[in-house]
């Protein structure tokens, strides 16, 4: 038996249909090195893909250097209908691509066909704002000359995505890039290439020139991207990831002032206050909870819970959680899925232990499951205590960690005492109490009465260490944009 015999006759032709190697200047190129890709519901090895060095980094940027005059002086018109000719691959192909992204990530099949359209949204979005691109023309207030103000592309862009959303933290950053006329290279995270060498396939076959678009899979991301950040003509890097990881590129970028762009971790509380509508809540917290088994930057970490209500919140919460099926994400109706690696579930393992060893009681799970696959189950601690690890880091699983409140200004608080500042979650009927505690909470997004917040027509992105910058919306755009004012002597 070979190790990918574990794939049934789609899934290896989902796999099999997946470039391997590296493109660059609109080519596939095949390195000496490669790197395993493996499913994380059994440990066993789905293909091997290109394992990148700095010289093929630094051949990709050349690409995107040598593509990026003329891609800017693309009419917009042009870029949109290429980002549009994307969006509607993308969902024509969703079977094949959902499957790709549970394959090499996990999630249940009917989450990454969500994951699919929400990707493919964001190229929707992007080219209808590609046409947008609005400019100034205003007297000087001493009189005489004007002012011009135009828009131009920030230029080559380096694009660096983890494995969470694997299709959709591409499209997020591909989408912008392009409409406003930047080259990119794109880094994705080692653990779930596939998703973003199925998409320059895509982008290719949608008339996206060559040189436009680069990727560079590689199991050393620091020796690869390090030359690309430190090199001149690179313009702009849009990174999604861990803030740790976020720090340390900031810090080289500074070297040459680089544009950043930084969506980095949460620590996202979910305040439920007596008066809310329970059945809502329950709803909301299961989503921002249990969204992609509990990986996701905006996953609910502390919740938070009115006295009055805290037990009876519990009880159903547990219920609810009590009842999810877990497996393989290809299973019909399966919701928790293995998590991405073993270290997830051994780190996900020492968080519970460590919350109980401070006093939180399991209402359900908090027992790993034995392997093959990183399997933990969902689980629901209560009286979490503040000082417990899980209330200080992402928990990045399916461990719901609850702790009682008692007022208003003590909640604010205590949300609020973390270096993180991307989402919160509040729950309550009444209004000018909803939108007093939105105000007071330090994040960069707040779901109220609703437990998810992404979407591409919002500016989406945090505050604190949480990172720089917003993707999608309005502005999503400006962050591969620079302004330029011309003064005219009239
Ligand atoms: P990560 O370890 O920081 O990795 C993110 C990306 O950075 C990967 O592509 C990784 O490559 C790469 N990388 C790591 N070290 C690097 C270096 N020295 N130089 C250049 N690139 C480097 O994060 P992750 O574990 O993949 O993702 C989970 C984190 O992302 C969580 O903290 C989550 O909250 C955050 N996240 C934030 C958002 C948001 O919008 N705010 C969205 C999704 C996820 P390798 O894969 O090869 O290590």
């Amino acid at each position: 038996m070979t190790q990918t015999d574990s794939l049934d006759r789609t899934e290896r032709a989902a796999i099999d249909s997946v470039p391997t190697g590296l493109f660059i200047g609109g080519q596939w190129r095949d390195t000496a090195a490669t790197m395993p890709v493996d499913d994380p519901s059994t440990g066993q090895v789905l293909c091997r893909v290109a394992d990148a060095g700095p010289e093929d980094g630094l051949a990709a940027l050349a690409a995107a250097a040598a593509a990026q005059r003329d891609w800017a002086r693309t009419s917009p018109r042009e870029r949109s209908e290429i980002l549009m000719r994307a969006h509607r691959r993308l969902l024509e192909d969703v079977d094949r691509l959902a499957l790709i992204a549970t394959l090499e990530m996990g999630k249940p099949l009917a989450e990454a066909r969500g994951e699919i359209a929400y990707a493919a949204e964001f190229f929707r979005w992007f080219a209808e704002e590609a046409v947008r691109l609005d400019g100034g023309y205003m007297p000087a207030p001493t009189g005489g000359s004007r002012f011009l103000v135009t828009r131009q592309p920030v230029g080559p862009s380096l694009l660096i995505t983890p494995w969470n959303f694997p299709m959709a933290m591409g499209t997020r950053k591909i989408g912008p890039a392009l409409a406003a006329g930047c080259t990119c290279v794109v880094k994705p995270a080692e653990q779930t290439p596939l998703c973003t060498l199925a998409l320059a396939e895509i982008l290719r076959e949608c008339g996206v020139p060559a040189g436009v678009v680069n990727v560079v899979t590689t199991a050393d991301p620091g020796a690869l991207m390090t030359p690309l950040i430190l090199d001149e003509r690179s313009r702009k890097l849009s990174f999604t990831g861990s803030t740790a990881v976020g720090k340390v590129l900031l810090e080289r970028c500074a070297r040459t002032v680089m544009r950043t762009s930084m969506e980095l971790g949460g620590n996202a509380p979910f305040i439920v206050f007596a008066d809310a509508d329970l059945d809502a809540a329950i709803d909301g917290v299961m989503a921002a909870k249990m969204r992609n088994i509990g990986q996701a930057c905006t996953a609910a970490n502390r919740i938070l819970v009115q006295r009055e209500v805290f037990e009876e919140f519990a009880g159903r919460l547990a219920a609810r959680m009590g009842e999810l099926p877990m497996g393989r994400g290809t299973e019909p109706g399966v919701v928790v899925g293995p998590l991405i690696d073993a270290d997830a579930v051994g780190k996900v393992s020492e968080l519970v232990a460590d919350a109980r060893a401070r006093g939180a009681r399991v209402l359900v799970g908090g027992v790993p499951v034995e392997g093959p696959g990183n399997f933990y189950p969902a689980t629901v601690l209560v009286d979490v205590p503040d000082d417990a690890a899980m209330c200080g880091t992402e928990i990045f699983g399916p461990v719901a960690a609850l702790a009682p409140f008692d007022t208003e200004d003590e909640v604010v608080q205590r949300a609020n005492d973390t270096p993180y500042g991307l989402v919160a979650y509040v729950y309550t009927e009444n209004l000018r109490r909803g939108l007093r505690v939105c105000e007071a909470l330090e994040t960069g997004m707040v779901g109220l009465n609703q437990g998810v917040v992404s979407n591409p027509a919002a500016p989406f992105g945090g505050v604190k260490e949480s990172g720089l910058g917003r993707e999608g919306g309005l502005v999503g755009i400006d962050e591969f944009l620079e302004l330029k004012y011309i003064g005219v002597q009239l």
